[in-house]
């Protein structure tokens, strides 16, 4: 489907064209109609599939057309400042030929930037972008105005609520007329996702392009070693693996700092990105990953989501990641759009069974990789697989399964 059938205004239109979109992708073609007649939205979609547009142009489709001079028209709630930067730069683009205004407003930044804020937030803005807490910190102060707000836009609503965000956005909501169109963007619809959707959403369109499974068109491999053969490994798959971005995740920022700081020894160009860096230092680091001047990133999972860096080709997943999701969030930043990508995953002697966990996730054994010969003797796989006692425990020995987000509690090194 052309975005010139959805009936949008020129003026938008010219901003579709201008960020180089032809056709609309299939949660663009799902939720673009039911959202232009108002209907409340919930829809499991990752990154990638053209979400952010998706949801984007409707809402500014409409607002052209209904601004309210000092009125909030849309808050958009995401999990993270980068998430929110970034929605903030698609505003930016699509709405480039338009008089729409719009506002980022997250947490970590300087006491200028509130004061920015504050001043929109009083003014006005078609399209604000937040965080919970920072939103919350605004509206404690009282000059919060969104009598007139006619879309309320949750994206990645699986994240906030792991993240702890549901009393935050309880509380935003509260600030919120009644009468409102809601729009609720989540990766995956575990329990929680349905009953906050029931709480917020009338009669919804339920639209389902999530997978959670990574695109096929990535070739995932994974090298099973001992924790010592970590290192080496890494630095020869980046030696003779050809990429333009490479991003190493870990789990913990402890691990990041050690990796960045023996790969540099080693003669990468490589930076890191964590929750010790400030806010500024984040941006500038994705910055110049971003322009390529920095090739090579290693990140904790703050960056396992959401950031859409489109010339990312490689990800090495330096630990086995938590869970099925996070393992489909990591390597879904690489052959993002038409590129191809290559994800490597290295599994340590206790991480096999957690990886193995995940290969049953994803319904899909992950092609074993050759460990070079010059590494030394590598483990077989060899994962304690589910087992059925007649009733008893099935998963012998596994632990109790649990979310994290770059704070892994014990030590992965
Ligand atoms: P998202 O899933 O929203 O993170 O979008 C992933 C990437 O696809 C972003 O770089 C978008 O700019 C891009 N994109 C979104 N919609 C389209 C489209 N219809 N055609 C081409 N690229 C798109």
């Amino acid at each position: 489907m052309r975005f010139t059938e959805f009936n949008f205004s020129p003026l938008l239109l010219e901003g579709i064209e201008a960020s180089n979109y032809e056709t609309a992708t299939p949660i663009q073609e799902q939720v673009i109609p039911p959202i232009m007649e108002g209907r409340d939205i919930i829809a499991s979609a990752q990154t990638g599939t053209g979400k952010t547009a998706a949801f984007l142009l409707p809402v500014m489709n409409h607002l052209l057309s209904h601004h309210v001079d000092g009125q909030v028209g849309a808050l958009i709630i995401v999990p993270t400042r980068e998430l929110a930067i970034q929605i903030a730069q698609h505003i930016e683009g699509l709405s480039y030929f338009t008089h729409l205004s719009s506002i980022a407003i997250y947490g970590g930044s300087d006491a200028q930037n509130f004061v920015a804020e504050k001043k929109a937030l009083q003014m006005g803005a078609d399209i604000i972008v937040c965080t919970p807490g920072r939103m919350i910190a605004h509206l404690n102060m009282g000059y919060v105005n969104m009598k007139q707000l006619r879309f309320l836009i949750l994206d990645e609503a699986d994240r906030m609520l792991d993240m702890g965000f549901q009393d935050d956005i309880n509380r935003i909501i509260k600030a919120l007329p009644e009468k409102r169109q809601n729009l609720l963007f989540s990766a995956t619809m575990p329990a929680k996702i349905r009953q906050l959707a029931r709480n917020l959403l009338h009669n919804p369109v339920e639209v389902n392009i999530a997978i959670s499974k990574p695109p096929e068109k990535i070739v995932q491999k994974a090298f099973v070693v001992h924790e010592p053969q970590k290192m080496p490994l890494l630095q020869k798959l980046l030696r003779e693996t050809p990429y333009k971005n490479a991003l190493v995740f870990c789990s913990r920022k402890q691990t990041v700092k050690e990796v960045r700081r023996e790969l540099k020894r080693a003669g990468f160009n490589i930076e890191e990105i964590h929750s010790d860096l400030e806010q500024a230092q984040r941006e500038s680091v994705l910055g110049a990953f971003a322009s390529g001047r920095i090739p090579l990133l290693v990140a904790t999972d703050i960056l396992s989501r959401g950031i859409d860096i489109d010339t990312i080709d490689l990800v090495i997943n330096y630990d086995v990641p938590g869970d099925g999701e996070d393992y489909v969030h990591r390597i879904g930043r690489t052959a993002r759009a038409e590129a191809e990508g290559a994800a490597y995953t290295l599994v340590g002697d206790k991480e096999q069974n957690k990886f193995h966990q995940i290969e049953q996730l994803l319904e899909k054994t992950v092609e074993k990789g050759e460990i070079p010969d010059e590494l030394g003797p590598a483990p077989a796989y060899n994962p304690r697989t589910r087992h059925h006692h007649g009733g008893n425990r099935d998963n012998r020995g596994g632990k109790p399964k649990k979310k994290f987000y770059g704070k892994r509690p014990g030590g992965s090194r």
